[in-house]
């Protein structure tokens, strides 16, 4: 039982209606990482870092078993660094800054001991990159899962396109699924993605929850009403961890699986919000997940009885 997971670690910059943090540590393989380890170890983790990434905060993912073999650390170089802005409906954002740095030149090379891993996570960073290192695995994983955003879209469309040839489940929000498609109905754009690679789609809607399409069929998670939301950086990360993770440890990797698997995703995701970068996922306890999963199941359970005419 193995999840590799690809992805950026970073610096980030939040500003929300309700406050500013610093520069704090973010980055989708971050997010991916502390979510995923709830679920399955070890966790293999490839990305590059700068030397002004914290130590300590790369010890504490290795202590929850996440493997730093493929994380490389460029001692004269800077991190990733990401910077945005959240709209009063924290559900939209802009990207105020995006520098590279590190991440601009990064070249992965998956470790010997990684080979054979079920599955390929690849979160959010170049679509050459995340190509890169499907092209390195001896045998295709089971389950290859990409994560993207709109700033790929629109810097390296061609190469996404390529990666997406590659790929079994696409996570992406509902703006970009939109943005890929060129079609507003997502049902729509879902039909038009699937035709681009993925035989699994997830459209994540934010606080509205996430949608799951294969082929004809369609399945609907919510998202847990919370009262405070505090900052939602690293939600769709921690989703697709959860997804990524939980799946890894069942291996059931049919829609049925899938289905339980967004609803995992999108529990987790709604503890990552409630504090500031990763403090939330870091205190969170297995048994905070499962009761939180039966409220899951509690919000959308209900009994109906038709009237026959
Ligand atoms: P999310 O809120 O789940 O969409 O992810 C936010 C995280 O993605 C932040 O921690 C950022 O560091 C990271 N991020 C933002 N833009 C990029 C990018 N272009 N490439 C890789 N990671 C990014």
């Amino acid at each position: 039982m193995a999840l590799i997971v690809v992805g950026s670690m970073a610096f980030d910059a939040i500003e929300t209606p309700f406050g500013k943090s610093n520069k704090i540590v973010g980055g989708a393989a971050t997010y991916i990482a502390w979510s995923a380890s709830n679920f399955t170890r070890p966790v293999k983790q490839i990305s590059v870092v700068g030397g002004d990434f914290p130590q300590d905060e790369l010890d504490m993912l290795a202590a929850r078993g996440v493997q730093m073999e493929g994380v490389q650390i460029k001692k004269d170089k800077k991190s990733f660094f990401w910077s945005g802005r959240y709209h009063m409906d924290m559900n939209t954002r802009d990207t105020l800054e995006t520098q590279l740095n590190v991440l601009g030149e990064f070249e992965p090379v998956v470790p010997e001991s990684y080979q054979g891993a079920d599955i390929l996570m690849l979160g959010n960073l170049s679509p050459a990159v995340q190509m890169s290192v499907i092209e390195q695995l001896g045998k295709r994983p089971k389950l290859t899962v990409l994560d993207t955003m709109n700033f790929w879209m629109e810097t390296a469309l061609p190469d996404l396109e390529k990666v997406l040839k590659h790929v079994d489940v696409l996570l992406v929000n509902d703006s970009e699924a939109r943005q890929l498609s060129a079609q507003y109905s997502l049902v729509r754009a879902a039909k038009e993605i699937m035709k681009m690679g993925p035989k699994y789609l997830v459209i994540k809607k934010g606080e509205h929850g996430a949608l799951l399409f294969h082929a004809d069929h369609v399945f609907f998670a919510p998202a847990l009403p919370l009262e405070d939301v505090f900052d939602p950086t690293g939600a769709g990360d921690t989703f697709a961890g959860g997804f990524a993770g939980y799946l890894d440890s069942t291996k059931d990797f049919s829609f049925e699986g899938m289905k339980s698997a967004i609803i995992v995703g999108s529990a987790i995701a709604s503890f990552c919000v409630e504090k500031f970068g990763t403090t939330r996922l870091k205190e969170l306890k297995r048994q905070e997940i499962d009761e939180r999963i039966q409220q899951f199941v509690e919000l959308v359970n209900f009994d109906i009885s038709l009237v026959n005419k």
